[in-house]
Protein backbone atom coordinates (compact mmCIF):
# COMPACT_ATOMS: atom_id res chain seq x y z
CA UNK A 1 0.00 0.00 0.00
CA UNK A 2 1.29 3.48 -1.08
CA UNK A 3 0.48 6.87 0.04
CA UNK A 4 -0.85 8.68 -2.94
CA UNK A 5 -2.47 12.75 -2.63
CA UNK A 6 -4.46 13.08 -5.81
CA UNK A 7 -4.97 16.97 -6.45
CA UNK A 8 -6.86 17.68 -8.93
CA UNK A 9 -10.27 15.72 -8.53
CA UNK A 10 -12.15 16.72 -11.81
CA UNK A 11 -13.81 14.49 -14.51
CA UNK A 12 -10.61 12.82 -14.80
CA UNK A 13 -8.92 12.84 -11.87
CA UNK A 14 -11.66 12.40 -9.27
CA UNK A 15 -12.55 8.49 -11.20
CA UNK A 16 -8.45 7.96 -11.32
CA UNK A 17 -8.12 8.29 -7.74
CA UNK A 18 -11.58 6.14 -6.97
CA UNK A 19 -9.15 3.14 -9.08
CA UNK A 20 -6.37 4.13 -7.05
CA UNK A 21 -8.51 3.37 -3.44
CA UNK A 22 -9.89 0.47 -4.78
CA UNK A 23 -6.17 -0.76 -5.55
CA UNK A 24 -5.53 -0.64 -2.09
CA UNK A 25 -4.14 2.55 -2.03
CA UNK A 26 -3.94 5.47 0.55
CA UNK A 27 -5.16 8.00 -1.35
CA UNK A 28 -5.80 11.62 0.35
CA UNK A 29 -7.80 13.74 -2.29
CA UNK A 30 -7.67 17.41 -2.38
CA UNK A 31 -9.54 19.78 -4.96
CA UNK A 32 -9.80 24.02 -4.97
CA UNK A 33 -13.91 23.25 -5.97
CA UNK A 34 -16.30 22.31 -3.27
CA UNK A 35 -18.21 20.14 -5.65
CA UNK A 36 -15.52 18.40 -6.99
CA UNK A 37 -14.19 17.14 -3.05
CA UNK A 38 -18.39 15.87 -2.80
CA UNK A 39 -18.08 14.52 -6.08
CA UNK A 40 -15.02 12.31 -5.31
CA UNK A 41 -16.15 12.26 -1.75
CA UNK A 42 -18.93 10.24 -3.22
CA UNK A 43 -16.44 7.90 -5.41
CA UNK A 44 -15.29 6.77 -1.91
CA UNK A 45 -12.05 8.83 -2.49
CA UNK A 46 -10.96 10.54 1.41
CA UNK A 47 -10.93 14.17 0.76
CA UNK A 48 -8.60 16.27 3.19
CA UNK A 49 -8.89 19.92 4.32
CA UNK A 50 -5.87 21.11 2.81
CA UNK A 51 -3.16 20.62 0.00
CA UNK A 52 -0.33 20.59 2.80
CA UNK A 53 -2.28 18.28 4.70
CA UNK A 54 -2.56 16.30 1.47
CA UNK A 55 1.00 16.48 0.56
CA UNK A 56 2.43 15.95 4.11
CA UNK A 57 3.45 12.06 4.80
CA UNK A 58 2.71 10.86 1.34
CA UNK A 59 4.99 9.01 -0.76
CA UNK A 60 3.38 9.73 -4.43
CA UNK A 61 1.94 13.31 -5.63
CA UNK A 62 -0.60 12.89 -8.45
CA UNK A 63 -1.56 16.06 -9.99
CA UNK A 64 -4.52 16.36 -12.76
CA UNK A 65 -5.63 19.84 -13.84
CA UNK A 66 -6.74 21.70 -15.90
CA UNK A 67 -3.69 23.81 -17.71
CA UNK A 68 0.64 24.79 -17.65
CA UNK A 69 -0.45 27.81 -15.53
CA UNK A 70 -2.61 25.55 -12.47
CA UNK A 71 0.31 22.90 -13.10
CA UNK A 72 3.19 25.78 -12.05
CA UNK A 73 0.90 27.56 -9.29
CA UNK A 74 0.19 23.78 -8.01
CA UNK A 75 4.18 22.96 -7.85
CA UNK A 76 5.55 25.87 -6.45
CA UNK A 77 3.68 24.85 -3.27
CA UNK A 78 3.84 21.67 -3.81
CA UNK A 79 7.94 21.35 -4.76
CA UNK A 80 9.21 23.25 -1.43
CA UNK A 81 6.71 20.51 0.94
CA UNK A 82 8.32 17.81 -1.14
CA UNK A 83 10.82 15.03 0.24
CA UNK A 84 14.15 13.48 -0.95
CA UNK A 85 12.57 10.10 -2.63
CA UNK A 86 9.19 11.08 -3.19
CA UNK A 87 7.56 10.59 -6.56
CA UNK A 88 5.79 13.74 -7.97
CA UNK A 89 3.88 12.47 -11.21
CA UNK A 90 1.62 15.29 -13.08
CA UNK A 91 -0.66 13.94 -15.31
CA UNK A 92 -2.51 17.03 -16.47
CA UNK A 93 -2.43 17.68 -20.33
CA UNK A 94 0.15 20.87 -20.57
CA UNK A 95 2.66 22.89 -22.90
CA UNK A 96 5.69 21.02 -23.27
CA UNK A 97 7.64 24.18 -21.96
CA UNK A 98 5.74 24.29 -18.73
CA UNK A 99 6.03 20.53 -18.76
CA UNK A 100 9.96 20.89 -18.43
CA UNK A 101 9.89 23.84 -16.36
CA UNK A 102 8.33 21.42 -13.64
CA UNK A 103 11.31 18.74 -13.88
CA UNK A 104 13.73 21.89 -13.01
CA UNK A 105 11.80 22.96 -10.29
CA UNK A 106 12.16 19.93 -8.56
CA UNK A 107 15.57 18.69 -9.72
CA UNK A 108 17.03 19.81 -6.22
CA UNK A 109 15.05 18.22 -3.93
CA UNK A 110 15.98 15.02 -4.90
CA UNK A 111 12.43 13.54 -6.00
CA UNK A 112 11.73 11.63 -9.21
CA UNK A 113 9.46 13.78 -11.32
CA UNK A 114 7.24 12.07 -14.47
CA UNK A 115 5.22 14.08 -16.66
CA UNK A 116 2.41 11.01 -17.12
CA UNK A 117 -0.59 12.81 -19.66
CA UNK A 118 -3.15 9.94 -20.31
CA UNK A 119 -5.59 9.61 -23.47
CA UNK A 120 -8.91 7.88 -23.08
CA UNK A 121 -11.59 10.45 -21.67
CA UNK A 122 -13.47 10.09 -18.73
CA UNK A 123 -14.73 6.50 -19.82
CA UNK A 124 -11.13 5.30 -19.75
CA UNK A 125 -10.54 7.30 -16.43
CA UNK A 126 -13.68 4.97 -15.04
CA UNK A 127 -12.68 1.85 -16.77
CA UNK A 128 -9.17 1.87 -15.41
CA UNK A 129 -8.51 1.92 -19.57
CA UNK A 130 -6.10 5.00 -20.30
CA UNK A 131 -3.20 4.77 -22.08
CA UNK A 132 -0.50 6.86 -20.12
CA UNK A 133 2.50 8.39 -21.46
CA UNK A 134 5.58 9.02 -19.88
CA UNK A 135 8.68 11.76 -19.87
CA UNK A 136 11.33 11.30 -16.75
CA UNK A 137 14.20 9.38 -15.76
CA UNK A 138 14.37 5.74 -15.79
CA UNK A 139 13.86 5.44 -12.23
CA UNK A 140 11.34 7.65 -11.59
CA UNK A 141 9.24 5.71 -14.76
CA UNK A 142 9.97 2.21 -12.78
CA UNK A 143 9.21 3.93 -9.30
CA UNK A 144 6.06 4.56 -11.08
CA UNK A 145 4.68 2.47 -13.26
CA UNK A 146 3.13 0.07 -10.65
CA UNK A 147 0.90 2.70 -9.52
CA UNK A 148 0.11 4.82 -12.82
CA UNK A 149 -0.52 1.09 -13.79
CA UNK A 150 -3.76 0.77 -11.24
CA UNK A 151 -5.35 3.48 -14.04
CA UNK A 152 -3.86 2.50 -17.03
CA UNK A 153 -4.10 -0.03 -19.93
CA UNK A 154 -0.78 0.67 -21.36
CA UNK A 155 1.85 3.26 -19.71
CA UNK A 156 4.63 3.91 -22.23
CA UNK A 157 8.08 5.33 -21.40
CA UNK A 158 8.81 8.13 -24.06
CA UNK A 159 11.98 9.63 -22.58
CA UNK A 160 13.44 12.44 -20.66
CA UNK A 161 11.13 15.70 -19.24
CA UNK A 162 8.63 16.72 -21.13
CA UNK A 163 8.61 13.42 -23.41
CA UNK A 164 5.20 12.49 -22.22
CA UNK A 165 3.50 15.64 -22.97
CA UNK A 166 5.17 15.71 -27.03
CA UNK A 167 3.70 12.39 -27.35
CA UNK A 168 0.27 13.65 -26.11
CA UNK A 169 0.46 16.54 -28.56
CA UNK A 170 1.67 14.64 -31.50
CA UNK A 171 -0.87 12.17 -31.04
CA UNK A 172 -3.76 14.28 -30.68
CA UNK A 173 -2.69 16.46 -33.68
CA UNK A 174 -2.58 13.63 -35.65
CA UNK A 175 -6.16 12.66 -34.48
CA UNK A 176 -7.43 15.97 -34.93
CA UNK A 177 -5.72 15.91 -39.11
CA UNK A 178 -7.42 12.64 -39.62
CA UNK A 179 -10.87 12.89 -38.07
CA UNK A 180 -11.41 16.03 -40.46
CA UNK A 181 -9.78 14.09 -43.25
CA UNK A 182 -12.42 11.08 -42.68
CA UNK A 183 -15.65 13.78 -42.20
CA UNK A 184 -14.64 16.05 -45.41
CA UNK A 185 -14.50 11.88 -47.26
CA UNK A 186 -17.86 11.35 -46.11
CA UNK A 187 -19.59 15.22 -47.09
CA UNK A 188 -17.78 14.66 -50.05
CA UNK A 189 -19.34 11.37 -51.18
CA UNK A 190 -22.76 12.58 -49.90
CA UNK A 191 -22.23 15.15 -52.77
CA UNK A 192 -21.67 12.92 -54.90
CA UNK A 193 -24.52 10.34 -54.09
CA UNK A 194 -22.21 7.69 -52.43
CA UNK A 195 -23.58 6.24 -49.60
CA UNK A 196 -22.02 6.25 -46.34
CA UNK A 197 -21.90 2.44 -46.14
CA UNK A 198 -20.29 2.23 -49.31
CA UNK A 199 -17.69 4.58 -48.02
CA UNK A 200 -16.77 3.14 -45.22
CA UNK A 201 -16.57 -0.43 -46.81
CA UNK A 202 -14.21 0.12 -49.24
CA UNK A 203 -12.23 2.86 -46.97
CA UNK A 204 -11.94 0.61 -44.02
CA UNK A 205 -10.45 -1.92 -46.19
CA UNK A 206 -8.56 0.11 -48.22
CA UNK A 207 -5.96 3.00 -47.60
CA UNK A 208 -8.12 5.40 -46.09
CA UNK A 209 -8.17 3.01 -43.00
CA UNK A 210 -7.96 4.68 -39.65
CA UNK A 211 -9.01 5.02 -36.21
CA UNK A 212 -11.10 8.29 -36.96
CA UNK A 213 -13.28 5.77 -39.65
CA UNK A 214 -13.47 2.23 -37.97
CA UNK A 215 -13.51 3.18 -34.17
CA UNK A 216 -14.83 6.41 -34.17
CA UNK A 217 -16.85 7.50 -37.28
CA UNK A 218 -18.22 10.57 -37.96
CA UNK A 219 -21.49 9.36 -39.11
CA UNK A 220 -24.07 7.54 -37.51
CA UNK A 221 -24.63 3.66 -37.71
CA UNK A 222 -21.49 2.18 -39.44
CA UNK A 223 -19.29 1.71 -35.80
CA UNK A 224 -21.27 1.14 -32.80
CA UNK A 225 -18.88 3.22 -30.58
CA UNK A 226 -19.19 6.03 -32.82
CA UNK A 227 -20.27 9.28 -30.31
CA UNK A 228 -22.33 9.93 -33.90
CA UNK A 229 -24.39 6.95 -32.91
CA UNK A 230 -25.75 9.41 -29.77
CA UNK A 231 -25.74 12.66 -31.15
CA UNK A 232 -22.23 13.66 -30.98
CA UNK A 233 -22.50 13.74 -26.72
CA UNK A 234 -18.34 13.30 -25.55
CA UNK A 235 -16.53 11.13 -25.78
CA UNK A 236 -13.97 13.75 -26.13
CA UNK A 237 -15.23 17.39 -26.12
CA UNK A 238 -14.37 19.93 -28.98
CA UNK A 239 -12.80 22.35 -26.91
CA UNK A 240 -10.80 19.31 -25.19
CA UNK A 241 -9.45 18.97 -29.04
CA UNK A 242 -8.88 22.36 -29.51
CA UNK A 243 -6.99 22.43 -26.35
CA UNK A 244 -4.43 19.63 -27.57
CA UNK A 245 -4.46 21.29 -31.05
CA UNK A 246 -3.34 25.04 -29.81
CA UNK A 247 -0.52 23.15 -27.46
CA UNK A 248 0.50 21.48 -30.48
CA UNK A 249 1.06 24.66 -32.62
CA UNK A 250 2.55 26.14 -29.66
CA UNK A 251 4.90 23.12 -29.88
CA UNK A 252 5.61 23.54 -33.39
CA UNK A 253 6.33 27.17 -33.14
CA UNK A 254 8.70 26.94 -30.50
CA UNK A 255 10.79 23.86 -31.89
CA UNK A 256 10.65 25.80 -35.37
CA UNK A 257 8.13 22.41 -36.99
CA UNK A 258 6.23 22.91 -39.89
CA UNK A 259 3.16 21.85 -39.39
CA UNK A 260 0.64 23.43 -41.62
CA UNK A 261 -2.27 20.63 -41.43
CA UNK A 262 -2.30 20.76 -37.36
CA UNK A 263 -2.24 24.61 -37.93
CA UNK A 264 -5.43 24.39 -39.97
CA UNK A 265 -7.21 21.51 -37.98
CA UNK A 266 -6.78 24.34 -35.01
CA UNK A 267 -8.10 26.82 -37.06
CA UNK A 268 -11.15 24.50 -38.19
CA UNK A 269 -12.01 23.29 -34.67
CA UNK A 270 -11.67 26.61 -33.13
CA UNK A 271 -14.49 27.80 -35.77
CA UNK A 272 -16.34 24.90 -34.71
CA UNK A 273 -16.18 25.90 -31.25
CA UNK A 274 -17.33 29.59 -31.92
CA UNK A 275 -20.19 27.81 -33.55
CA UNK A 276 -21.12 26.27 -30.59
CA UNK A 277 -19.81 22.99 -31.23
CA UNK A 278 -17.36 23.14 -28.30
CA UNK A 279 -19.55 20.95 -25.98
CA UNK A 280 -20.17 18.72 -28.73
CA UNK A 281 -18.17 15.45 -29.36
CA UNK A 282 -14.87 16.43 -31.61
CA UNK A 283 -16.41 14.05 -34.33
CA UNK A 284 -19.05 16.45 -34.64
CA UNK A 285 -17.17 18.92 -37.07
CA UNK A 286 -18.80 16.64 -40.01
CA UNK A 287 -21.81 19.05 -38.85
CA UNK A 288 -20.04 22.23 -39.30
CA UNK A 289 -17.92 20.76 -42.58
CA UNK A 290 -21.58 20.37 -44.33
CA UNK A 291 -22.49 23.77 -43.17
CA UNK A 292 -23.37 25.83 -40.13
CA UNK A 293 -26.71 24.37 -38.84
CA UNK A 294 -26.80 21.21 -41.13
CA UNK A 295 -27.57 17.60 -40.21
P1 LIG B 1 -11.57 19.40 -14.87
O1 LIG B 1 -11.66 20.85 -15.14
O2 LIG B 1 -12.83 18.59 -14.79
O3 LIG B 1 -10.75 19.13 -13.50
C1 LIG B 1 -9.66 19.90 -13.08
C2 LIG B 1 -9.79 20.05 -11.56
O4 LIG B 1 -8.64 20.74 -11.06
C3 LIG B 1 -11.02 20.88 -11.14
O5 LIG B 1 -11.85 20.10 -10.28
C4 LIG B 1 -10.41 22.09 -10.43
O6 LIG B 1 -11.20 22.56 -9.36
C5 LIG B 1 -9.09 21.52 -9.96
N1 LIG B 1 -8.11 22.55 -9.63
C6 LIG B 1 -7.78 23.67 -10.31
N2 LIG B 1 -6.84 24.36 -9.65
C7 LIG B 1 -6.55 23.65 -8.53
C8 LIG B 1 -5.66 23.86 -7.44
N3 LIG B 1 -4.87 24.93 -7.37
N4 LIG B 1 -5.62 22.93 -6.46
C9 LIG B 1 -6.44 21.84 -6.50
N5 LIG B 1 -7.31 21.61 -7.50
C10 LIG B 1 -7.37 22.51 -8.50
O7 LIG B 1 -10.62 18.80 -16.01
P2 LIG B 1 -10.50 17.26 -16.48
O8 LIG B 1 -11.45 17.00 -17.61
O9 LIG B 1 -10.48 16.39 -15.27
O10 LIG B 1 -9.05 17.30 -17.14
C11 LIG B 1 -7.86 17.37 -16.36
C12 LIG B 1 -6.67 17.34 -17.31
O11 LIG B 1 -6.72 16.13 -18.08
C13 LIG B 1 -6.64 18.48 -18.31
O12 LIG B 1 -5.33 18.91 -18.46
C14 LIG B 1 -7.21 17.86 -19.58
O13 LIG B 1 -6.75 18.48 -20.76
C15 LIG B 1 -6.69 16.43 -19.47
N6 LIG B 1 -7.50 15.41 -20.18
C16 LIG B 1 -8.86 15.46 -20.12
C17 LIG B 1 -9.60 14.48 -20.80
C18 LIG B 1 -11.11 14.49 -20.74
O14 LIG B 1 -11.72 13.78 -21.56
N7 LIG B 1 -11.74 15.23 -19.84
C19 LIG B 1 -8.94 13.48 -21.52
C20 LIG B 1 -7.54 13.44 -21.52
C21 LIG B 1 -6.83 14.42 -20.84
Amino acid sequence: MTTIAFIGLGNMGSPMAANLVKAGHAVRGYDVSVPAQENARAGHVPIVASFAEAVAGAEVVITMLPAGRHVLAVWSELVPLAKAGMLLIDCSTIDVESARKVHVMAADRKCLVLDAPVSGGVAGAKAATLTIMTGGSDEAFAAAEPVLAHMAKKVVHCGGAGAGQAAKICNNMMLGISMIGVAEAFVLAEKLGLSHQALFDVASASSGQCWSLTSYCPVPGLVPTSPANNGYKPGFAASLMLKDLRLAQEAAQGAGAVTPLGAEAAQLYALFAASGGDQSDFSGIIRFLRGRGAE
